[in-house]
């Protein structure tokens, strides 16, 4: 075991502040990573805050991870010494389940081990995050990134990337779709950014007019304010694909007369409290709402490299990692432009 420094958060109700955690020493099919930036994912915030309850503190937040190998195990053929990698929202599964088995970790059967306030799979440990130093993370969970796009910026596909590309791809969102992107956060200008690339014309739905701008510059052809009376009598039966990346609660019976025959809205945002819907709107048109989880690991190698082919990243202001606590409080406040991402060299 080594000391690593890292920042917990010690009780739903207390800030963020330097800890200290032990790493496991690199097994043989374990890679040591040291991190060079972590994204700010507004799911560190509802766990720092117990908002889903089972928070088991102290916790140390974190899975959108970037950094450089610094040992592999003996058994580790993807990875070497100096290489750029990433980790996401995942670092182990069962491996043998139906569903670990078809690429889909993130739904393992068996339970799969988060990165962070989860159990581990030996069922000896609690997971710690990525706002430390180190990480150390079996191959399997351990993605190659390339260096040809900045490393800040890409940190954020670790889990808003993949958590909005692998939607897209699974409902099969296709050139002239039309898709509406709920909330303008970290997840949303990430689904903007990926349904515009994919060919799809987007609509961002935001209840901040401030954000109108930058909703066309990161590709959305049109821009509505959820909060004006006729928005939606006038979207009704607009949109093939709707993205709700809304973290707070919100009636989801608002948004289903926006979809056509047979349209789907996927829910990502994840708020801690539940919501009622209505069966008409389903019933007339055939319409679904569905969830999805993040990704699976094959997935997020290949949103990776999509990324890095069309040169997509996320737009992030970097801050040192005592700014952490004031990075929570503007995310609240819908003042994220668009994703907080720690530089870990200021750890
Ligand atoms: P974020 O950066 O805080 O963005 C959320 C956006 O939702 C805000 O910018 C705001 O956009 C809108 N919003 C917030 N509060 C609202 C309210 N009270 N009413 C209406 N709109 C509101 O958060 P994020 O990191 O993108 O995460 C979003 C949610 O997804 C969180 O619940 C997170 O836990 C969840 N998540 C789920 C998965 C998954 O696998 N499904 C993965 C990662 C995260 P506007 O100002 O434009 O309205
Ligand atoms: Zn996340």
């Amino acid at each position: 075991m080594k000391p690593v420094k890292a920042y917990a958060a010690q009780a739903a109700d207390k800030p963020l502040a330097p800890f200290s955690i032990e790493r496991r020493e690199p097994g043989a099919d374990d890679v040591e990573i040291k991190i060079l930036f972590c994204g700010v994912c507004h799911s560190d915030i509802h766990t720092a805050r117990g908002e889903w309850g089972g928070t088991i503190y102290p916790v140390v937040p974190g899975h959108e991870i970037v950094g450089k190998v610094t040992r592999v195990g003996q058994n580790v053929t993807k990875f070497k010494e100096g290489d750029t990698v990433g980790v996401g929202c995942f670092v182990d599964s069962c491996m043998h389940c139906a569903n670990c088995e078809n690429d889909l970790e993130q739904y393992c059967k068996n339970g799969n081990t988060q990165t962070y306030n989860s159990q581990s799979q030996d069922k000896q440990t609690i997971t710690q995050g990525g706002y430390s130093s180190h990480i150390v993370v079996t191959q399997h969970f351990v993605l190659s990134v390339s260096d040809k796009l900045p490393l800040e910026k890409v940190a954020p596909l670790l889990c808003a990337g993949i958590t909005t590309y692998s939607p897209l791809r699974h409902w099969g969102v296709k050139a002239g779709d039309k898709v509406a992107v709920v909330g303008l956060g970290g997840l949303g200008h990430m689904a903007v950014k990926l349904a515009a690339s994919m060919g799809a014309e987007v609509t961002m739905l935001s209840r901040s007019k401030s954000k109108e701008k930058d909703a066309s510059e990161l590709g959305a052809h049109h821009f509505r304010l959820t909060t004006e009376k006729d928005t939606m009598t006038e979207l009704a039966d607009s949109f093939n694909f709707i993205i709700d990346t809304v973290s707070a609660p919100h009636d989801y019976n608002e948004y289903m007369n926006l979809l056509t025959t047979d349209g789907v809205m996927v829910l990502l945002g994840a708020p801690p409290e539940p919501t009622s819907v209505a069966a008409f709107p389903f019933i007339f048109n055939r319409r679904s709402l569905v969830g999805s989880l993040v990704g699976g690991i094959k997935e997020t190698q290949e949103m990776l490299d999509y990324c890095a082919e069309h040169n997509i990243t996320s737009d992030v202001e970097v801050i040192g990692i005592d700014k952490i606590n004031e990075a929570y409080e503007r995310t609240l406040a819908g003042d994220v432009h668009y994703r907080f991402v720690i530089d870990m060299a200021t750890l």
